[in-house]
């Protein structure tokens, strides 16, 4: 082993090979450094006198299919400087990991094609150490995101563990980053958010959230100047599942058998858009049938196509027009769950005009939202939940796989 293939395979530099035992199926390379090279730790003297040494074991970048391992009795000296005894340092590794920076290096990038297990596998090494490493990384570069720019955000909660507990996310609009991940849920998951905002200065013009108080009024509190939108993404959100309960419910009251059957059949033609009905699946046919048979189900169908409209007008006035009639209709219907709807809408009236002045959706946070739905499906993803939120805040970006 030459001194040169120490540097360019393992970034190893400044010191002398020993010898290389086979062991265990392991490679082990035993290094020295040369007495004469030691500076003092701490002021750089080279006035040092030696006072033995501490054995230690790092793992580096495997050669072939076979782990290796650098072992370094690392140099105590005694400074004439500052009179301390102290290990020299070791400018391969950190000295309180177990494995040499190139090994880090080598598991990030491929950790960028590979799950943790996988890489953890690959190397011979325990999940919670490619983990440590992935997570190291992650929050160097994305733990305190930049907020001075911000202009359009998105704030939204999302179940995780079984929709008991929550984390809190707000998303740059502009960039589509994630720009803050707070646990829980309600005005007080924001509070570190508003925190580091008013330290950045930025200038919030809008915020696009659902129509549940638990984010308004701290919006309100927390950001005066800003304009608040109900928008789209969360009012048909919630629309569907409106809907989706009334036809639960009528499925539940059908003595008929076909009737049933037809209802049951139309769970998910009922939440699509019209334009995406599948001609060749039959799925206009199927629908058309289905609302045939019920005038309730149909009148909110036809209800929730035709809101979609809202947010297609050419302006505010024409988008006043539209929502106003829509109301009136919907009041007319006589269908309970259409009048429910109205009235919650009406009484966010001003905030869901107020996509005509700023224009903004929470829709690229349904993206976010599956990915971290994709996070979460891999049990152990949630072993560390900072490194958890870490990869939240690092979702818009290709960094690793995922999964764990
Ligand atoms: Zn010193």
């Amino acid at each position: 082993m030459s001194t040169s293939l120490l540097y360019h395979a393992f970034g190893i530099r400044g010191y002398h090979y020993t010898r290389t035992d086979y062991q265990d199926g392991q490679t082990i390379f035993t290094i020295h450094q040369e007495p004469e090279t030691c500076r003092c730790s701490a002021c750089g003297s080279p006035k040092v006198q030696s006072r033995g040494h501490v054995q230690r074991i790092f793992r580096t970048v495997p050669i072939g299919q076979r782990a290796t391992l650098v072992v370094l009795p690392i140099p105590r000296v005694e400074c004439q400087g500052c009179g301390a005894v102290r290990q020299v340092k070791v400018p391969f590794a950190d000295p309180r990991r177990s494995y040499t920076s190139a090994f880090e290096r080598y598991a990030l990038e491929l950790s960028r094609r590979m799950t943790i297990r996988d890489v953890a596998k690959h190397l011979g090494v325990g999940w919670d150490m490619i983990k440590d490493i992935q997570k190291r990384d992650l929050s160097r570069r994305y733990a305190r995101p930049k907020l001075k720019h911000l202009r359009h955000i998105a704030i939204d909660e999302i179940a995780i563990a079984k929709g008991h507990r929550y984390l809190t996310i707000v998303l740059d609009l502009d960039s589509g980053a994630v720009v803050f991940v707070g646990d829980g849920k309600g005005a007080k998951a924001l509070k570190p958010f508003w925190k580091r905002l008013h330290g950045s200065k930025a200038k919030i013009e809008a915020v696009a959230m659902d129509m549940s108080p638990a984010y308004r009024e701290a919006v309100s509190t927390n950001l005066p100047e800003a304009r608040i939108v109900f928008d789209r993404f969360h009012v048909m959100k919630l629309f569907n599942e409106k809907l989706s309960e009334l036809r639960r419910a009528l499925h539940r009251e059908a003595t008929d058998v076909l009737q049933k059957q037809v209802l049951k059949g139309t769970r998910w033609l009922l939440l699509k858009a019209a334009e995406n009905l599948d001609e060749e699946r039959d799925e206009k046919a199927k629908l058309r049938e289905a609302l045939a048979l019920n005038q309730s189900l149909a009148a909110a169908y036809y209800l929730k196509e035709d809101l979609r409209q809202f947010w297609e007008q050419p302006g505010k006035k024409f988008g006043t027009l539209f929502l106003d009639g829509w109301l009136k209709r919907a009041e007319a219907s006589g269908i309970k769950m259409l009048q429910e709807m109205a009235k919650t809408l009406a009484a966010h009236r001003s905030g869901l005009l107020a996509y005509y002045d700023v224009m903004i959706t929470s829709g690229p946070m349904e993206g976010t939202n599956n990915k971290i739905k994709t996070m979460k499906r891999q049990a152990y993803g949630f072993r560390d939940k900072e490194f958890f939120k870490l990869k939240i805040l690092a979702i818009h970006e290709t960094t690793y796989e995922l999964i764990g």
